[in-house]
């Protein structure tokens, strides 16, 4: 019978194919592109918790091989209890095969409390439920060692938090009791690890559907796998918004899969749209609508789009945890609609320093008072903008000018008005641009630099420029600068194709 640990206990809680797809087939899962940065995102939290409550050990011990010494950190743990150590970070334990570390342990006046620390913000409800199985899992496995277990709790970074001068633990952290709503997850456990180690020894697949687990919290990575079978396009690549998963799942389970099987149904202008076009072709181009937006923008006109940075533990002053910190902008500028492009670029200096300030007052350089502004979905720009107006009041009012000024060119593709079947079910930047050019290779995001050629590369790379070495660094500064150079001229590209329309 094969050992379990705590991720494979909580795969088996998300769905048990998923546990006996990652056994037995790990080549199928589709890996995210941040996964790595969450890792260590993940870690650097972790890393800060242990101080929370003052000293601690911590037990992690590796084997030459880099992995861990399971056993020896059994018996360091066990060790550090009988001494009576208050808080034992990586506590480890196994009853029967069943393996699991706790976060923290902390000595209480009758028993030991376990804290689990997760690089979530405290008020993503969904998550935070996300995660009482693990706990339930590591409180019966300590239970039957033994230990009394007399609470339980969730440790996640306060979404209130705002740093002063220095990182203050005890406000960065937001510990939430969950002992009482573990509860329930508790008294499944042993049937749980039953059925799941059922699963692991067995050579079948389990024969289990499609369901509400597949997507978020857990966005599995099996999806594609599971989804092989089905036709291309199908329901689940129906534009989303307003469409919810949980209504795509019904059409499924129905039998309502192929777009041939949904144009029988009665669906709204976008999916409608959408269905149509893939099964024949047809391009929606409503030229009026189009043209209506466009009379809604005036010259000298400024493309724009930053990059951002969203730390998870707040490094500057005055900034929350996940604060959408801007380090870097490009600038399209076009005098008439006759004129050639100028362009502008701001990109902050990577030495660790708040970027803000500096791209603020650049930005107002840059982009005069009462000039029509373009962004794609602009509430990113609006929003940072406008936090930056806050956090610098001198250049507030003509932040908030700029911000009150910025169009959206997203909107005519969002509404209807121009789409093609290439666009899939998505209407960013990264979805209409190949669609409407698709043979250009200067527009296609592929054929740059490929430390960065996407806004979640950019996000991971800018921080760790500081400790490259300065050729590397140097390179990587003219990546980020070529990736957001691109994102502006795809605004300019697609608002000339819209204007030649
Ligand atoms: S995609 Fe869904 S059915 Fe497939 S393994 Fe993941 S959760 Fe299970």
């Amino acid at each position: 019978m094969r050992g379990l640990s705590k991720s494979k206990y909580t795969t088996f809680c998300q769905c048990p194919k998923a546990l006996w797809l990652k056994y037995f087939m790990p080549e199928v899962e589709v890996i995210e592109d941040d996964r790595q940065a969450r890792l260590e995102q993940g870690n650097e939290v972790g890393d800060l918790a242990m101080g929370l409550f003052g000293d601690y050990v911590e037990v992690t011990t590796l084997l030459p091989n880099g992995k861990l010494d399971l056993s020896t950190m059994i018996d360091k743990t066990e060790r550090e209890m009988i001494k009576g150590t208050n808080v034992i970070c990586e506590a480890s334990f196994s009853y029967q095969g069943n393996y699991c570390a706790v976060d923290l342990l902390r000595k209480t006046d009758t028993g030991w409390s376990i804290y689990e620390v997760k690089s979530i913000s405290s008020n993503e409800r969904k998550k935070v439920e996300k995660y009482y199985p693990d706990i339930a899992y590591q409180k019966w496995v300590l239970t039957q060692c033994g230990v009394n277990v007399t609470d339980a709790y969730l440790v996640c970074l306060n979404s209130n938090y705002v740093r002063e001068e220095t990182l203050d633990l005890t406000g960065l952290f937001a510990v939430i009791d969950v002992s009482k709503d573990i509860e329930n997850h508790y008294n499944l456990v042993p049937e749980r690890i039953e059925k799941a180690r059922t699963v692991l020894d067995s050579e079948a697949e389990p024969d289990i559907d499609l369901s509400e687990n597949c997507k978020k919290p857990f966005d599995c990575g099996f999806w594609n796998y599971c989804t092989r079978n089905l036709p291309q396009p199908n329901v689940f690549d129906l534009y989303g918004t307003g469409f919810s998963f949980g209504k795509k799942l019904d059409c499924y389970r129905n039998g309502n899969i192929s777009f041939d099987s949904l144009q029988e149904m009665s669906f709204d202008g976008i999916r409608e749209m959408q269905i149509e076009a893939a099964l024949t072709g047809r391009a929606f181009i409503n030229r009026e609508r189009i043209q209506q937006f466009l009379n809604t923008l005036s010259y000298p006109l400024y493309f724009l789009d930053f990059e951002t940075m969203e730390p998870v533990v707040p490094e500057f002053k005055g900034t929350k945890p996940f604060q959408q910190i801007p380090f870097q902008y490009s600038l399209h500028i076009k005098e008439s609609e006759t004129a050639s492009c100028q362009h502008k670029e701001f990109l902050a200096a990577s030495d660790g320093s708040d970027p803000r300030r500096s791209l603020a007052e650049q930005l107002c350089k840059d982009i005069p008072k009462d000039v029509c502004t373009l962004a794609y979905h602009k509430s990113t720009e609006f929003n940072i903008i406008n936090k930056l107006a806050e956090d610098f009041p001198d250049l507030a009012s003509h932040l908030l000018n700029i911000s009150n000024n910025i169009k959206d060119l997203r909107d005519p593709f969002k509404d209807g008005h121009y789409y093609v079947s290439a666009m899939g079910k998505s209407f960013s930047i990264k979805s209409v641009l190949p669609a409407m050019f698709p043979n250009d290779p200067s527009l296609n995001y592929h054929n740059l630099d490929d430390r960065v050629q996407n806004g979640t590369e950019a996000m991971d790379i800018f921080p760790k420029i500081k400790d490259m070495q300065p050729e590397e660094a140097a390179a990587t500064r003219e990546a980020l600068l070529r990736y957001c150079e691109l994102d502006t001229l795809a605004l300019v590209k697609v608002l000339e194709r819209l204007m030649k329309l």
